[in-house]
């Protein structure tokens, strides 16, 4: 099935949230799509917990809170949400509009694509060693689907963060064996956490040991061991049937590179009246851009939001005039909020 919108807004960080009020305050309807599980971007994956200090009349505002209250915001422009998948391409056709797809085959029908992309998809951390590359393996894992296939085996789970704990203590139940790998002997994840994995380890059901792996070894599809060093530089090697690897997320780009945009350094240049691409109906706010002068901060990108609302408004339909109104007295402004005009 194929979903028709005025605009797809590919991430759904404070901008691309931001981008829904903007557009839905001039009657456009909008569908988000992040490759992350939840909205908000970076503030909500990166820095949840702390405080920021430079959103306008807000003197301090944790970053999740601000994402809270951004969804609150947006709320009645009943956006769709496509979160868990990336964005992998899009096409315009001949009529001027666009397609757009993504990893989970959700297919777009839209007049403006707005990149608010940020650094770029989060994307699990991959393990590098050398000879890895060339196996193939399709026993390595960065995310656990089903947990049964790991029942009964010899795991190495690679990590020290919240993630890598919580998968060691819920396969120390089914698996035969689990080598916890970690670089320092201090773990990120929560106190409560490293407390039980010692417990186990005390056991001797989990082995946690440090090392920085180097090298892969194994046999076409199937990695058989990893080669580390430790501390002191020794070098050691662990086997394992299945290896998990919880590095967690660092964005990347990905597929946006090669949408035949202009991109300079990473970043996607747009002018600075609409905020639009070398593509017209294509359109790019937040950190993902660059102009003259970019600052790479949340309000900048909310300023980005409005006047690309607006450049999506005239490109849709280029005929018609735009007129600036007011929330405090538009009263089909109101209507669009769902607030009563009379108060
Ligand atoms: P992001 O927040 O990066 O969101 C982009 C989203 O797009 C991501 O969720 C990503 O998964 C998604 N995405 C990318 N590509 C695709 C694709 N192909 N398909 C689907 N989804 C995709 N700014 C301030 O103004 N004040 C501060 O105090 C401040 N403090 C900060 C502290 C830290 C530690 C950090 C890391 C940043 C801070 N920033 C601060 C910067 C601020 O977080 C960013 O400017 C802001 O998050 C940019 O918002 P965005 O919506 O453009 O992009």
């Amino acid at each position: 099935m194929t979903i028709q919108t005025d605009a797809v807004i590919i991430g759904a960080g404070p901008v691309g949230l931001f981008q829904v009020f903007e557009l839905g305050l001039l009657g456009l309807k909008a569908e988000l799509v992040d490759s992350l599980p939840q909205a908000g971007g970076q503030c909500s994956e990166l820095y949840p917990e702390k405080p920021i200090y430079d959103i306008p009349a807000w003197p301090v505002i944790g970053a999740q809170e601000l994402i809270d209250k951004l969804l609150e915001q947006i709320a009645p422009f009943a956006a769709g949400m496509h979160l868990g998948q990336e964005v992998t391409g899009f096409e315009q056709r001949d009529d001027g509009r666009f397609r757009v797809v993504t990893s989970k085959g959700t297919e777009f029908d839209a007049g403006a694509v707005i990149i608010a992309a940020g650094l770029g998809a989060f994307q699990a951390r991959r393990l590098r060693a050398r000879g890895l590359d060339e196996l193939g393996a399709g026993n390595l894992h960065y995310k656990v689907t089903d947990r049964q296939q790991f029942a009964g085996k010899r795991l190495a789970i690679l990590g020290g963060g919240d993630s890598a704990l919580d998968w060691t203590l819920d396969l120390a139940g089914i698996a035969e064996h689990i080598v916890l790998v970690h670089r320092r002997t201090d773990y990120r994840a929560q106190p409560a956490s490293v407390a039980k994995m010692r417990e186990l380890a005390a056991t001797g059901r989990i082995d946690p040991i440090q090392g920085m792996v180097t090298t892969a070894r194994g046999v076409p599809g199937q990695l058989q061991a990893l080669e580390l060093t430790d501390l002191e530089r020794r070098k050691f090697e662990i086997e394992a049937d299945e290896f998990l690897v919880f590095w967690g997320l660092a964005p990347d780009l990905g597929p946006i590179a090669n949408w035949s945009l202009e991109i300079e350094k990473k970043q996607i240049p747009v002018d600075t009246e609409k905020f639009q691409t070398s593509i017209p109906g294509v359109f790019a706010i937040g950190d993902i851009n660059t102009y003259p002068g970019k600052k790479k901060l949340i309000l900048s990108g909310f300023h980005e939001a409005a006047l690309a609302a607006f450049g999506v408004q005239k490109h849709l339909n280029p005929e018609a005039r735009q007129f600036l109104q007011y929330t405090t007295t538009s009263p089909i402004m109101h209507q669009r909020l769902g607030v009563d005009s009379g108060k």
